[in-house]
């Protein structure tokens, strides 16, 4: 088989995070009984009038505003005509020309080197309802429409053909999400349906510089999803190619049980949506105050945030990475840090805590850090008190074990159960004295010369103590006595 080029262009829906719709007053709340979040407009009642929610407009904008857009002062509204039970009003109300924002640009890190993506637009749009042909597995012999869905904002996000495989595309998808999910835009949860994509793609001859056919899968709802689709699907037109076939532009679905892709309708006779201007939302201006007041409410990016965690706190790339995956973590983490003495002492303990104890155990209880039963006070006090060696690491331990399941402070544990170092000399030496008499051979090995042998009676001290003894401490009396 000739070689071929993949080329991909992503077309990315976000659901805005906003408390109300985009254009009535009903909420966004997921999860809610059917058409519970309705009213005359949402449910596209005659004569029921549109009102532009200010939010979403912010939300898009800041998008732009991050990731490099012109930002069109214009804000302008149209109808999208087609004919689907979901929409009852038989259009979408969308931006046609010009979108919020135009040619904007997310640089992503792939393989090691960066690559800046182009993105021609991101518009603000309302969302459909939703059809449901199921209950509880039951098919059904007719449809049920649930409008909660209808009228909640939308940004669509369109990039330019610049991506070139599966992996690339999931790392820009990865990336966009960090971004909008830092900004608060979108919780971008795909499982939730707050994020999707609809993958076009198409191959070409290597050397070859006009792009080929595209064909476009809708409506992905999953990144393992969006992987194998793109991977079938080129694979697919490679061998069409390859012998001698035509590629016709179509829009396929992905089976994901088949792991394949299936022709849906040709495109060739594009759909005439019939845009026109949505008389019910009159074009306005936005003030440049508003959109400079915007840029100053922008956080600190994920980026940004993990190159200063490493330089300013010394943390290690995969703790920089974690503590910086979402906002929520980053705060906590400075949080935390706010709440130490020793704030340079404690940086790299706190990241470690963080990112191997108290993330494991959310993670088994699949709970997010805004749930987490252990305060960032709390955790900055357990990493005092190892600091100040008024603990062992193995206490801080079983310590934390209490501070997650019940949620108190570490120094009302380490009281309650008695688990407070010891660090007074003469207990210690009673205890080292046992462990030598009980460690014979290793007490050989050490007068023989081999220092490591040391190790093992340490151990036993430790043992001893139930962990509670200061171990440099009995490396030390352990040292003189067998002198
Ligand atoms: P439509 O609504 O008809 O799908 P859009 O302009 O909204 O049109 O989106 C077109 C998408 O297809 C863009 O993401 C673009 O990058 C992508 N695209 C265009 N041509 C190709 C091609 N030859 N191969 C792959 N992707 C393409
Ligand atoms: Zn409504
Ligand atoms: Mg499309």
């Amino acid at each position: 088989m000739p070689n071929y080029q993949t080329t991909i262009g992503l077309e990315v829906h976000m659901q805005i995070n906003t408390k109300s719709k985009v254009f009535c007053e009903c909420s966004t709340q997921f999860g809610a009984e059917p058409n519970a979040n309705t009213c005359v407009i949402c449910t596209s009642q005659p004569g029921a009038i549109p009102i532009l929610n200010r939010k979403a407009v912010e939300a898009v904008i800041k998008t732009g505003l991050a990731l490099n857009f012109t930002i069109n002062k214009q804000c302008t509204f149209a109808r999208k005509q087609y004919f689907y039970p979901d929409i009852p009003k038989d259009y979408q109300i969308t931006q046609s020309e010009p979108p919020l924002c135009s040619r904007g640009q997310l640089t992503i890190n792939f393989d090691g080197k960066e690559k800046a993506v182009n993105i021609t637009r991101i518009h603000l749009e309302e969302d459909a309802g939703k059809l449901i042909h199921e209950i509880g597995g039951r098919k059904l012999d007719y449809s049920l429409l649930d409008l909660n869905r209808a009228s909640v904002g939308l940004m669509e996000l369109v990039t330019e053909p610049e991506i070139t495989s599966a992996d690339e595309a999931i790392a820009f998808l990865n990336e966009l999400r960090d971004i909008v999910r830092y900004l608060g835009a979108s919780e971008c949860s795909m499982e939730e349906g707050k994020m999707r994509a609809d993958v076009n793609v198409s191959v070409r001859p290597e050397g070859q510089s006009e792009l080929g056919t595209r064909v476009e899968i809708k409506n992905m709802n999953s990144l393992s999803g969006i992987h194998a689709a793109i991977t079938y699907e080129a694979q697919r037109q490679k061998e069409v190619l390859a012998s001698g076939g035509k590629l016709v532009q179509e829009t396929r679905l992905w089976d994901d049980e088949d792991g394949i892709t299936k022709s849906m309708r040709s495109k060739e006779g594009a759909l005439d949506y019939r845009y026109f201007p949505e008389p019910d939302l009159v074009p306005f201006d936005l003030s440049d105050d508003f959109i400079e007041n915007l840029r100053k409410e922008l956080p600190e990016l994920p980026k940004a945030k993990k190159a200063r965690f490493i330089k300013e706190y010394g943390l290690s790339e995969y703790d920089a990475s974690y503590l910086t995956s979402s906002r929520q973590i980053a705060d906590y983490y400075e949080e935390a840090l706010n709440f130490s003495k020793d704030k340079k002492a404690a940086a790299k303990p706190i990241a470690n805590w963080i990112s191997t104890e108290l993330s494991g155990k959310l993670n088994l209880e699949n709970k997010d850090i805004a749930q987490s039963p252990v305060s960032s006070e709390n955790i900055a006090k357990l990493v005092s008190m190892i600091l100040d060696g008024s603990i062992s690491g193995k206490i801080a331990k079983i310590v934390f074990e209490d501070m997650f399941a019940k949620s108190k402070d570490p120094q009302s544990i380490v009281k309650e159960k008695g688990l407070v170092q010891i660090s007074d000399e003469n207990a210690l030496g009673k205890i080292c004295d046992e462990a030598i008499k009980e460690s014979a051979s290793a007490v050989a090995e050490y007068k023989a010369g081999k220092e490591r042998a040391i190790g093992s009676i340490v151990g036993l001290v430790m043992k001893k103590s139930k962990g509670q003894a200061n171990p440099q401490l009995v490396n030390k009396i352990l040292i003189e006595k067998l002198k």
